[in-house]
């Protein structure tokens, strides 16, 4: 019997890398997330924890927390990462420190990875590991004596890495607990048919639909929450938007989601409802007030802050947030914008790459 300890990486105001519709700090809280807590919830001998979602463990420990304090009871900590670099690079790896070789448990985790993703070139020599003494947790954690790997399970920025761990993403958790643990777990895993136990929760996607970029859809108003994660503001629910994109997810019960023009976000397919008839309206807040004579209401590209100004949380539309998440910039300093939410009213904000809105008033921003 061993308890072990699972982190999501990244998180609070951190999103990590992105890349083909995802990041980070999402991906792994939210897509692989809710696999990994089933598989931990069918253990036996064996059990594992999962750190605070809502924090981001590196920030916790920079504080004197996060790996400063975690139990010496646990046997060992996984936390959970995807890579970044140009969209060519390819494969997951594992990291440990060191001052320590791999152990077996270090060893199976890297066979998943290999299994569903493949190696990243640079560690095919070293059975999927990398040796590093240059990260906070991990030199935290072999001082004081807890196991801990860092997992990146594939590259962010490759499509295809994305579509294999996507496509795999119940079988992939499933093995990580075992691999974590070296416990076997019983049972298959989602989409194969159990016929021993038919009375099981089925993890099969049942909704297969896929809508077409230009189509248009219609948010249904029992919707709750984005393929992300984050809950879908009321005036989302009951509009009607034009699929700018699609992919595949196996997330809840959709086998792909969509992202919609205006509010730039992923929806699954059971949140949505084709809208027939082809009419050609679109959610352009038609009866709103028309903000394009004071504020920017399409993509401006790239802008430059003509006052000093503050980002605020991704999902803090309303600018409800007391202080500016994102940090405080002077005059001058050059945002990359990559599209454009509104509030109810139709008020618009800029939303820059790192996923923190910024204003989308001329008054503060200019186009560059
Ligand atoms: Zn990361």
């Amino acid at each position: 019997m061993a308890k072990h300890l699972i982190v999501y990486g990244h998180g609070q105001q951190d999103p990590g890398a992105g890349g083909n519709g995802y990041e980070e700090r999402n991906f792994t809280r939210y897509t692989l997330g809710p696999h990994l807590e089933k598989y931990a919830k069918q253990l036996k001998k064996n059990s594992i924890d999962f750190y605070d979602k809502s924090l981001n463990m590196y920030y916790q420990t920079q504080a004197g927390r996060g790996a400063y304090t975690t139990s010496t009871s646990y046997a060992s900590v996984s936390e959970f990462h995807l890579d970044a670099a140009g969209s060519s690079a390819t494969g997951g790896h594992v990291i440990v420190s060191k001052s320590f070789s791999a152990d077996k448990y270090d060893l199976a985790i890297a066979q998943v990875v290999n299994k569903y993703v493949g190696w990243w070139g640079s560690v095919k020599g070293s059975k999927g590991i990398s040796y590093r003494s240059d990260l906070l947790n991990l030199n935290v954690y072999a001082r004081r004596g807890i196991s801990y790997r860092l997992i990146e399970l594939a590259f962010i920025t490759n499509k295809t890495d994305m579509q294999k761990l996507v496509k795999n993403i119940d079988a992939v958790a499933k093995e990580m607990v075992e691999a974590i643990t070296g416990e076997k777990l019983s049972g298959s895993t989602g989409g194969s048919t159990n016929t021993s136990k038919p009375s099981k929760p089925s993890t099969t996607v049942k909704n297969t639909t896929k809508y077409n970029k230009g189509d248009k859809v219609k948010v249904l108003s029992k919707a709750t929450r984005y393929q992300t994660g984050q809950p879908i503001a009321s005036f989302v629910k009951g509009s009607t938007y034009t699929v700018k994109d699609v992919k595949e997810v196996n997330q809840s019960n959709s086998k792909y989601a969509f992202l919609l023009s205006g509010i730039n976000s992923w929806v699954l397919a059971q949140d949505l409802q084709k809208v027939s008839g082809g009419s050609s309206t679109t959610n352009t807040n038609s009866g709103k007030k028309d903000y394009s004579k004071d504020y920017y209401t399409t993509n401006p590209g790239k802008v430059k802050l003509l006052k000093a100004d503050g980002l605020r949380a991704p999902n803090d539309v309303n600018w409800t947030g007391n202080s500016k998440y994102g940090g405080y910039y002077p005059a001058g300093t050059v945002f990359k914008i990559k599209g454009i939410k509104t509030t109810s009213s139709g008020l618009p904000r800029l939303i820059t790459e790192s996923g923190f809105l910024l204003t989308a008033n001329r008054k503060y921003v200019q186009k560059i």
